[in-house]
C-alpha cells in the first residue's frame, strides 16, 4: 500500500467564547479585494474602526460598520459577516502549517453562501465538498476543482461523474460499495478517479454525539481492520488511483487527548480547540514526512466571522421565566435547538437599564424554537441583539420551516456592507410547488 498524499481532515472545535473570540483573529487586514456581491450599500466612509464585532460608541460595529446601519437598509433577521475575520481566520490556520507540504480544504457545509466560497478561492483555498450541489457552488464562485475533496457517505453516480469530469483532487471514499461504484463511474468514462478511504478510527472525540463521526457505530468511514483490504481492492483497480488516506472524528471537540488517540492509530487526525497546540501536534507527526496534508476545517475559519442580527418584537414577562420573542427563530439558526449549541446574544446599543434575564425565543410554534436561554439581557422591543458566533452552520442549516423566507446575508469590508444573498420572498417559498389539478377537485 503507497499512500502519495495523506487527507487528515481537521478543523477546530466551535469556539463560543468571548476569549476565544478575542484571541487570534484581530489582526485587522481586511482583504484588499471585492466579493462579487448583487449589490453593494456604502453605509460608512470611515476607515475600518475595528475588526471583527465590537461595541463603537456604545453600539456593535462590525468593521467600521454600525450593525443599526445594517438592519436599517437589509431588515432583520440577517446575517453578518466580517471579511477581515474570515481572512485572517483562514490565513492563521493555513500560516500554522507553514513548512509542512499542507492544502487547507474549506469544509463549506459549514457555511456554503457564494461569496464566502468566493473569498477563500482567492485566498487560495481548496474545498471540502459533501454533495454535487457544493461542487457546482465551488465552480459558480470560481474555485479551482483540483484543489477539491469530496467527502460523504451516499455520493450518486452522476456526482461522481461530474466531480470527475470537474477535476477533483480526490474522492474521500466511505464504504467498499463505494469503491466499487467509483472505479465502474470512472471506468466508463475512460479515466481514473483519486482517491482516498475515510478511515474511521474508533476514537471517541468527547463531544456532542450528533457531531461525533468517528466511532466503529458511525455511519462515517471505513472500519480501520478494514482499511488494508480495500486499499489492496483499490491498488488493483485501473481506473482508481489510490491518492491518500483521510479521516474526520468529530466538530467542536476541546481536548487534544481524542487526537493523540486517533493520530496514533493512523498517521492523520483533526482539529481541536486550541490551533496552536493541534498544529504542533500535527508538525511532530508530519515534519519528517513527505506526504501532502489536507485540512479541512469548517466551522474554525468561518464560525465567529458572523452574527445573526434580529430584532426583538416582544418582551413577554411570565410566571417563572421571561421571554424576549426575538424576529429570528430556529428556521434561521437551528443549533441552539438541535444540540444544545451555546450563542452569545449582545445588544447592538447598550443601555444603563438594569439586566434582566430572558429566555430569546423566536416567533415559531415549537417549544425548543429558542435561540438562548436564561440570558441577562438590558433590553427593550425594537432593540436589536446579535447572535454571535454564527457563521458555521447558521445560514447554511436554516430552512423555510413555517412558511418563513429565508433571511439575508451580508458581507462587511471594512467601509462597505454588500449584500450577498438577498432576503427570500414569500412568493418565492411557492415556486416549485404546484396545486391540485382541477379534475381533483
Ligand atoms: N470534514 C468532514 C468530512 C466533516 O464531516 C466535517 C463536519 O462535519 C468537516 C470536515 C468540518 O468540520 P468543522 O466544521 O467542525 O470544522
Amino acid at each position: 500500500m503507497r499512500h502519495q498524499g495523506t487527507a487528515a481532515s481537521g478543523a477546530e472545535g466551535y469556539r463560543d467564547t468571548d476569549a476565544a473570540r478575542a484571541s487570534d483573529r484581530q489582526s485587522g487586514d481586511a482583504a484588499a479585494h471585492d466579493v462579487a456581491g448583487a449589490s453593494a450599500a456604502f453605509l460608512d466612509h470611515r476607515p475600518a474602526a475595528v475588526s471583527g464585532f465590537a461595541y463603537v460608541d456604545g453600539e456593535l460595529n462590525a468593521e467600521g460598520v454600525r450593525l443599526s446601519a445594517v438592519a436599517d437598509e437589509f431588515g432583520t433577521p440577517c446575517y453578518v459577516y466580517s471579511q477581515a475575520m474570515l481572512t485572517d481566520a483562514y490565513r492563521a490556520f493555513d500560516g500554522v502549517f507553514a513548512g509542512i507540504p499542507h492544502l487547507v480544504c474549506y469544509a463549506m457545509k459549514a457555511n456554503p453562501t457564494l461569496a464566502i466560497v468566493d473569498l477563500f478561492a482567492r485566498l487560495g483555498s481548496g474545498f471540502d465538498i459533501v454533495s454535487g450541489g457544493e461542487l457546482a457552488r465551488v465552480i459558480a464562485a470560481g474555485g479551482d476543482c483540483g484543489k477539491v475533496v469530496f467527502s460523504g457517505v451516499g455520493k450518486s453516480d452522476a456526482e461522481m461523474e461530474d466531480a470527475l469530469a470537474a477535476g477533483i483532487l480526490c474522492f474521500n471514499v466511505e464504504s467498499a460499495s463505494e469503491l466499487e461504484h467509483l472505479a465502474a463511474v470512472a471506468r466508463r468514462m475512460g479515466t481514473r478517479a483519486p482517491l482516498s478511504f475515510r478511515v474511521n478510527p474508533d476514537v471517541d472525540p468527547l463531544t456532542h454525539p450528533y457531531i461525533a463521526t468517528g466511532l466503529k457505530d458511525s455511519k462515517f468511514g471505513v472500519a480501520l481492520a478494514d482499511a488494508h483490504a480495500l486499499y489492496r481492492r483499490a491498488a488493483q483497480m485501473p481506473s482508481i488511483v489510490v491518492r491518500g488516506i483521510d479521516m474526520h472524528i468529530g466538530s467542536q471537540i476541546t481536548e487534544l487527548a481524542p487526537y493523540r488517540e486517533a493520530a496514533s492509530r493512523m498517521l492523520a487526525l483533526v482539529d481541536t480547540l486550541a490551533i496552536d497546540a493541534y498544529a504542533a501536534m500535527v508538525r511532530l507527526l508530519f515534519e519528517h514526512r513527505r506526504e501532502r496534508l489536507l485540512l479541512e476545517p469548517g466551522r474554525w475559519l468561518v464560525g465567529d466571522a458572523g452574527v445573526l442580527l434580529t430584532r426583538v418584537r416582544v418582551v413577554k414577562p411570565g410566571a417563572t421565566r421571561n421571554f424576549a420573542v426575538v424576529d429570528a427563530a430556529m428556521n434561521d439558526l437551528i443549533r441552539p435547538s438541535l444540540y444544545d449549541a451555546w450563542h452569545a446574544v449582545d445588544p447592538v446599543h447598550q443601555r444603563s437599564d438594569a439586566a434582566r434575564r430572558y429566555d430569546v425565543v423566536g416567533p415559531i410554534c415549537e417549544s425548543g424554537d429558542f435561540l438562548a436561554l436564561d440570558r441577562e439581557l438590558a433590553i427593550a422591543e425594537g432593540d436589536l441583539l446579535a447572535v454571535r458566533s454564527a457563521g458555521a452552520y447558521a445560514m447554511a442549516m436554516s430552512s423555510n420551516y413555517n412558511a418563513r423566507p429565508r433571511a439575508s446575508e451580508v458581507l462587511i469590508d471594512g467601509r462597505a456592507a454588500h449584500l450577498i444573498r438577498r432576503r427570500e420572498t414569500v412568493a418565492e417559498l411557492h415556486a416549485h410547488e404546484l396545486r391540485l389539478p382541477a379534475t381533483s377537485r
